[in-house]
């Protein structure tokens, strides 16, 4: 599948062409592919979805992450070197990757941290994923528009806080508004292809048509935050981090990086720690948007 970016159009058009280049990236890039492994792709096919940059959500979420969490305008604008005036309109574009069938089975066996199919598409995966920023940053920028990936500016920030680590631009917050699912006690976004999957985002001075946002609060999709019985990922979790309350991420990063720091010294296995993913597999939330019980709504 190639895409003809060089076709004249509206930004109707090129929102629509944009889609078909995201989706024919992650499936034509060799850097989409476990190479330490079996060369199988680490992502199937992508959803993506588009916020207005605009958006009210995105003030809110100054309230819900941090003062310091950006806005997209904050975000195009303070990766403009040269004076610019304020676009009229800006958008987000925002993509989920879902992670293979074959390494959500690998790891829906394991029990005590990550498969070395779910560690090699951590970072071999974020590798791909930054790749696939630039690429769409790139692709705006040949067709006359400014474009910023947050994630890979030199004013992204990872800020230490009492109740774990928080960032001046979330993918998953991006997610949400560009209408891919809801939040869920993981703290994980659970979206049409499910929870395992990693995001990504770019921020550009288009008009591109916002996505619907088929849900009425942040957690909608998750059962067992709305009184169903489930809590599966809580069983599934060996650093006993999830509960009805919610994700303690203190807990999860101490299993992460401490007690699950010979992780990777496994054969195989790479990055600064394992990965684990175990709330992500094995859980009804998996692979798409969990059914409730037949009677609930
Ligand atoms: S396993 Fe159940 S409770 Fe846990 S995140 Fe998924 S839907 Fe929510
Ligand atoms: S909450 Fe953290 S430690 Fe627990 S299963 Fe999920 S990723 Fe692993």
């Amino acid at each position: 599948m190639s895409v003809d970016w060089s076709a004249e159009g509206d930004v109707k058009e090129l929102q629509g062409l944009l889609v078909e280049a995201i989706k024919s990236y992650v499936a034509e890039s060799p850097l989409n592919r476990l190479s330490k492994i079996d060369n199988t792709p680490i992502f199937e096919e992508p959803l993506v979805g588009f916020a207005d940059g605009d958006d009210p959500l995105f003030d809110q979420y100054k309230k819900v992450v941090g003062e310091f969490h950006l806005t997209p305008r904050q975000a195009l604008d303070a990766a403009v070197v040269t004076e610019m005036a304020a676009p009229d309109r800006l958008s987000v574009v925002s993509w989920i990757l879902p992670i293979a069938g074959k390494t959500k089975q690998a790891n829906r066996e394991m029990t005590e941290g990550p498969s070395l199919r779910w560690n090699n598409s951590r970072f071999q995966g974020e590798e791909f994923n930054e790749s696939l920023r630039r690429h769409v940053v790139s692709l705006l920028e040949r067709r006359g528009y400014i474009a910023v990936a947050p994630m890979l500016a030199s004013y992204f920030k990872v800020y230490d806080l009492p109740n774990g680590r928080a960032s001046n631009w979330s993918e998953r917050h991006a997610a949400y508004a560009a209408g891919h699912g809801t939040f869920s006690l993981t703290d994980g976004l659970i979206t049409a292809r499910g929870i395992a999957h990693r995001c990504g985002s770019v921020v550009v001075n288009a008009a591109f048509v916002p996505s619907p946002r088929p849900y009425s609060h942040h957690l909608e999709y998750c059962l067992g935050a709305n009184g169903e019985k489930c809590l599966v990922c809580a069983g599934r979790c060996p650093a006993d981090a999830i509960g009805p309350q919610g994700h303690d991420k203190l807990k999860c990063r101490e299993l992460l990086f401490v007690k699950q720091q010979d992780w990777v010294k496994k054969p195989g296995y790479m990055g600064s720690y394992g990965g684990c993913g175990l709330c992500q597999t094995g859980v009804p939330c998996e692979s798409g948007i969990p059914r409730r019980p037949q009677g609930g709504e």
